[in-house]
């Protein structure tokens, strides 16, 4: 299981939240980040704060089964904490969680257009096919029922008419794994309105799936054939 000193992942989190924010994923007060904690239970941000201007207080403790931890917390966590935690129930190996609403990656989910063509060798490495789990209504079971078969297979998630969601061992991979999002949308948006949209062909893909190996590249990937 992954494991985290408290004021490190304190720190880490309010660095994450403010690149979120500068690179424009997070408009007002949405998304969220979290972490789960050495020893049991996890640090998230609170909900009603901006991710660009995190303080160590806007930072809520909860307990190993995700409620506030009592007389610690002077905010209350995101509504949205309840995809964190089906996500760290469903995947031992997952250390941090991150929530946005990148536009390129955002526009996919609105348009219900998953992320699986294979264009970019980063993208294919570290993110594979990208679904876009049905929509639900955000603080309901929904959004963690909506997403929990797709858990299992990869380590980034759409949101239908919501956003993205992307997670790792660590708050940097996951934060690196939205950013490899949200670039991949964002060429995928491009080649698509200059009209042809060319795939990398099946031998070489073989080929990346080795290198894949040979690298011992870390997370879950779902690749659709060429
Ligand atoms: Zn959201």
């Amino acid at each position: 299981m992954p494991e985290n000193n408290s004021r490190k992942t304190g720190a880490e989190i309010i660095e994450v939240g403010r690149r979120m924010w500068i690179k424009g994923w997070v408009a007002s007060n949405d998304g969220n980040i979290s972490i789960r904690l050495k020893g049991g239970g996890f640090l998230a941000t609170a909900t009603g704060v901006s991710k660009g201007f995190l303080t160590p207080a806007m930072l809520v403790r909860l307990d190993r089964n995700g409620r506030p931890a009592p007389g610690r917390n002077r905010h209350r966590p995101s509504s949205e904490i309840r995809m964190h935690l089906e996500v760290y129930r469903r995947r031992p190996d997952i250390g941090a969680v991150v929530h946005g609403h990148p536009p390129y990656a955002t526009a996919f989910a609105v348009a219900g257009i998953p992320l699986d063509r294979n264009i970019l060798p980063e993208a294919v490495l570290t993110l594979g096919a990208v679904e876009v789990a049905p929509y639900g209504t955000p603080s309901t079971d929904e959004i963690p029922d909506a997403i929990a078969p797709l858990i299992e297979c990869s380590d980034v998630v759409l949101l239908a008419n919501h956003g993205a969601l992307a997670f790792g061992a660590d708050l940097l991979t996951a934060y690196h794994r939205m950013e490899t999002l949200e670039h991949t949308a964002t060429i995928t948006h491009l080649a698509m309105g200059l009209g042809r949209v060319k795939t990398i062909p099946k031998a070489q893909m073989k080929k990346l799936m080795e290198l894949r190996e040979k690298l011992g590249i870390q997370g879950r990937v779902k690749i659709k054939s060429s």
